[in-house]
């Protein structure tokens, strides 16, 4: 069966041929691949074509793919059993795991999704001040609860759907949205607004516009706004958490939210997501307190054996440090490349996250971060395709390495990349 006959019959049976939106290759042009299997650093399709992976399953797989250590901790959980229905001593561990990495989480519920955990994170948020108004920045992407597609990012951005239509007006007002990166905006705002807003939710290192970084002191000032207005911070750590650092983004920049939300590497690979905060305001979740949230499949078994051995692999001593080096060695490597062939190009990275910019500017907004070619970009993720690189399929989404990518493999993408750009500014 080849890629096409695939998605041939998958267009007659799933929406767009997919489960997700930007799978579907729609903004980059042409037709997604299929995935038989995965190891390291590298996806082949069912064609037997491979891959060099810079998506890891849009973030989780920081160690690789198939990590035999992940592995093994799945095949051992699946012989006791898939699902209980009763607590398990696993997500005690996790639990225990988590509020051990990220000091700011004191308690911790899981949940099986990313949306899940920013659904869930905002109802805690609007139960425990009593107010409605969350804010919410334009370009991120904090999943595909109501609350948050509003000026959006990841896929909602690349098909140009800021609102989706389907999300009630009456929601949608709930929402008020801030530009990224501009504190003023968040003052005249907060000074407006502030004793309206239940929690203000931020991406700390915007991943879902391309990739941004916060400016210096942009979360510090931040944090300091929704103190003194008594709003909740919500670091969205679905995408940073346990990437840009082992204790997320927080760790990295030194910042105390009181809310947290993650995904991706706590499941290793598996559907999982979390919550987490100060207790007193985590003890307002039901049963402990009166704020309603539950899932039938939380806390699963197999999925906190795989989260877990992830978990423990990421501790190993320098594994950061690596990993952050060698995204250096990529996006420098990149810009080289961009430069010698005479591209107008720019990079953003924090640890094993990265951003690639057809622009000669740096780019720190989502002004910017629109602006920039995205039609270079898509001929270029094209030609990247084609020599065996698999990029994001959209030029507003982050980069990832692994553990697992290696100099040869990043000498591979800076030569495959050599070819692209030239065909790109073509
Ligand atoms: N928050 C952020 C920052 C994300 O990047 C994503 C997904 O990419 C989500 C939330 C939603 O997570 P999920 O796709 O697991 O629902």
């Amino acid at each position: 069966m080849t890629n096409h006959e695939l998605f041939e019959r998958a267009l007659k049976l799933l929406p767009g041929g997919v489960n997700s939106p930007v799978r579907a290759f729609k903004s980059v042009g042409g037709e997604p691949f299929f995935t038989a299997r995965a190891d390291g650093a590298y996806l082949w399709d069912v064609e037997g074509k491979r891959y060099i992976d810079y998506v890891g399953s849009w973030g989780p797989m920081i160690v690789g793919h198939n990590h035999p250590k992940v592995r093994e901790a799945v095949e051992h959980a699946v012989r006791d059993g898939l699902s209980f229905g009763t607590p398990c001593p696993a997500e005690v561990v996790m639990a225990e795991t988590i509020t051990r990495l990220v000091p700011s989480v004191e308690m911790v519920r899981m949940v099986n999704s990313g949306t899940e955990a920013t659904m869930s994170a905002i109802r805690l948020a609007r139960g425990a001040t009593g107010r409605s108004k969350i804010v919410k920045f334009e370009g991120c992407y904090h999943g595909h609860g109501d609350s948050f597609l509003v000026k959006a990012g990841s896929g909602a951005l690349t098909f140009g759907v800021p609102t989706s239509p389907g999300v009630p007006a009456a929601n949608a007002d709930l929402t008020l949205t801030l530009p990224y990166n501009d504190l003023a905006a968040a003052q005249t705002l907060f000074a407006k607004h502030g004793d309206e807003i239940a929690g203000l939710i931020i991406e700390p290192v915007a991943g879902n516009m391309n990739c941004i970084p916060p400016q210096e002191g942009y979360l510090q000032a931040l944090r300091e706004l929704c103190t003194q207005h008594g709003v909740l911070l919500i670091f969205d750590e679905v995408m940073t958490g346990f990437r840009v650092a082992l204790g997320g983004a927080q760790a990295h920049y030194g910042i105390k939210p009181d809310l947290s939300t993650f995904g991706k590497i706590i499941g290793g690979g598996m559907p999982v997501g979390a919550y987490g905060g100060r207790s007193e305001l985590m003890e307002q979740i039901a049963p402990a307190g009166p704020i309603y949230q539950a899932g039938t499949l939380s806390g699963n078994p197999v999925a906190m054996a795989a989260g877990l051995a992830m978990l423990e692999l990421i501790q190993a001593p320098g594994f950061y440090e690596t990993l952050a080096a060698r995204t250096r060695l990529l996006t420098d490597g990149l810009q080289a490349v961009a430069d010698g062939e005479g591209v107008p190009f720019s990079t953003n990275r924090v640890g094993g996250m990265f951003g690639l910019f057809f622009t000669h500017e740096r780019v720190s907004s989502y002004a910017q971060a629109t602006a920039a070619d995205t039609a270079m970009f898509n001929r270029f993720f094209r030609g990247m395709l084609e020599r065996g690189v698999f990029l994001a399929p959209s030029a507003f989404e982050a980069g990832f390495l692994s553990s697992a990518h290696t100099d040869e493999d990043i000498a591979a993408t800076l030569d495959a990349a050599r070819a692209a750009m030239r065909e790109a500014r073509a």
